[in-house]
């Protein structure tokens, strides 16, 4: 499942995760812990939101504050999974896309969150310098990660059963392109884009096969969205949600027609024509194509 690019680029194409992990998978209490902090963290309201890494669109319906929101995923497999739950509407926009590459014009949303997405990432501080380009003075984005430092595996580490340290600041990849974060390097990281870090909530204190079985899903669930808080002091859980902003004030509109919301991932010109099938670009010649309401710029269509 690993893509051609470079940094590589996990690909979800043809994956039946949002059914095998979500649906089956007894992630209920993974799944409303997450609910919870979204709650907390999103703003009341915004115009555009990015949804980077939206899969098959499990936390969109969350994000009922914002006037409209951008699906992006490298899978279009995955955006049509979204489109069958979500419906097709003007509110939704779905882009096929490579997170290194985004294909925005600089400071277009005011909103952006990043779920269970950084996980993949081979080179995070990349892909959250794109993401802070895409956004306007004022923003906020919410990301989610996966920690190293949590309980588990340094009770592991101490027990000499796991050879890496998850006391170090650098990102351990346990499996192929499937990396955990220590909080200080993810904190330093978006802090040297130029976010500031206003509130951090840990999640899945109890993210533990017997416990999950033995104990109903509600009450971990509400042990888990008082324990969130401690995120503030420490993080010592395997999940951990941040909210970060942008100094100053939104001011700039969303264009209403969303053609003018994209540029050429290729060369960075902007705006593209409209081909109705396809979105072209001027100065570099590239297409791009459209398919079934699904915008897709991760290669373009051949000359
Ligand atoms: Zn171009």
């Amino acid at each position: 499942m690993v893509s051609k690019n470079s940094p590589p680029v996990c690909d979800y194409e043809g994956s039946d995760y949002q059914t095998s992990f979500w649906d089956q998978g007894g992630r209920g209490y993974e799944d409303r812990t997450e609910a919870i902090a979204l709650k907390r963290l999103l703003p009341k309201s915004g115009q555009l939101l990015l949804e980077v890494g939206a899969g098959a669109g499990r936390n969109t319906p969350r994000y009922d504050g914002f006037e409209r929101v951008v699906l992006l995923d490298y899978s279009a497999t995955q955006l049509q999974q979204a489109q069958a739950r979500l419906g097709k509407s003007k509110r939704f926009v779905f882009v096929a896309a490579d997170v290194y590459r985004l294909p925005f014009v600089d400071g277009l949303f005011d909103g952006a969150t990043m779920i269970r997405t950084l996980h993949h990432m081979a080179d995070a501080p990349a892909a959250l310098a794109q993401i802070r380009n895409v956004l306007q003075p004022g923003s906020v984005f919410i990301l989610e990660f996966a920690s190293k430092l949590n309980l588990k595996s340094i009770l592991r580490y101490l027990l000499r059963r796991q050879s890496w340290s998850p006391f170090t600041r650098e990102p351990v990849e346990f499996v192929a392109l499937n990396f955990d974060f220590h909080p200080k390097a993810v904190r330093k990281w978006l802090q040297q884009v130029g976010f500031q870090i206003e509130r951090t909530l840990t999640l899945s204190h109890f993210r533990w096969g017997p416990l999950k079985r033995i104990i109903p899903t509600g009450f971990l669930v509400s042990l888990d969205a008082l324990a969130q808080w401690t995120g503030s002091l420490w993080q010592l859980t395997p999940s951990v949600f941040m909210r970060a902003s942008l100094a100053g004030e939104r001011s700039k509109p969303v264009p209403e027609d969303e053609i003018q919301w994209f540029k050429c991932p290729r060369c960075g010109s902007s705006p593209l024509v409209d081909d109705k099938q396809e979105l072209r670009c001027t100065s570099c010649g590239s297409r791009w194509a459209i398919v079934d309401g699904i915008y897709n710029f991760k290669e373009p269509l051949s000359e």
